[in-house]
């Protein structure tokens, strides 16, 4: 229902005064709105896992399932995805506070790609670097983040046999890092919603083939929080071009 409070307080100064009031708790309701939705979205997450994991262990408890080499490799599975879960969840409770800390400092970001690349190598998708030397002042460790999960998108939304390329070059005053991939694409009207927190485009294929849909909504509080931004071009059934541009030089 409406919760929100209003006060009709006619023409002038009231008038006014009304008028900011009814803006400011209609701007409380959907901020109370969103809170609701966010609980409601991490418990929805936190549930599948801890289902396994407490299922799991039940069916051996009770004589059902061996504890065997196989069941330890499902509940590590799920385990981990509980951690980054929580991991995630955690930067962008830091972001949102603004206490997400960077530790800059002089780096090459080409051995950023190349760390990446190497990490997220993979017998099915040909995964490869295009880079040119680019040096700038940046948190590696944030960077290698919020690249990395464009990456493992890419890889993840690709079919065997697919291809990404990461590109990595510089125009004018910016470095430009471009990871280009021959997947599934996202569908026009997906577009706009592919930043935010918990979307994904198909909820119930993307439990087995991805992860909470957190991904790129910290890739990109990472990289404005270098003072870059992050974009998308894509072409459903062709593959999709996630681009970062990061500015040479920001003082913050
Ligand atoms: P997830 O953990 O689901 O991958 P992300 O925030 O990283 O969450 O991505 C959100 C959604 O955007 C994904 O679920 C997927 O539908 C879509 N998406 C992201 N990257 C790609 C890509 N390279 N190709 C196709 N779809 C993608």
């Amino acid at each position: 229902g409406d919760r929100t409070a209003r006060v009709d307080g006619g023409a002038g100064e009231i008038g006014e005064l009304a008028k900011s009031f009814n803006a400011m708790s209609e701007k409380l309701a959907e901020t109370e709105r969103q809170r609701q939705a966010l609980v409601s979205d991490v418990a929805h997450e936190l549930r599948t896992p801890l289902g396994n994991i407490t299922g799991w262990l039940e069916a051996t408890q009770d004589g059902l399932a061996e504890p065997d080499p196989h069941l330890i490799d499902m509940l590590l599975e799920e385990s981990l995805l509980l951690q980054r879960l929580v991991d995630d969840l955690h930067d962008l409770a830091q972001a949102d506070a603004g206490t997400l800390k960077l530790h800059r400092e002089p780096i090459a970001l080409d051995d950023v790609v190349d760390q990446v690349v190497n990490a997220q190598q993979n017998r099915e998708i040909l995964l490869r670097a295009e880079t040119t030397p680019v040096h700038l002042t940046a948190d590696p460790v944030r960077l290698r983040q919020a690249l990395g999960n464009l990456v493992a998108n890419a890889v993840r939304y690709t079919a065997p046999g697919g291809e990404v390329v990461v590109k990595l070059f510089q125009v004018k005053d910016r470095a430009v890092l471009e990871v280009a991939d021959t997947g599934s694409g996202i569908a026009p009207d997906d577009l706009p919603h592919v930043f935010d927190r918990f979307w994904r485009a198909d909820k119930s294929r993307s439990r087995t083939t991805g992860g909470s849909g957190l991904g790129l909504a910290i890739t990109r509080h990472l990289v404005e929080a270098h003072g870059g931004t992050v974009s998308v071009t894509s072409e459903l059934g062709e593959g999709s071009v996630f681009r970062i541009e990061l500015p040479l030089s920001h003082q913050r």
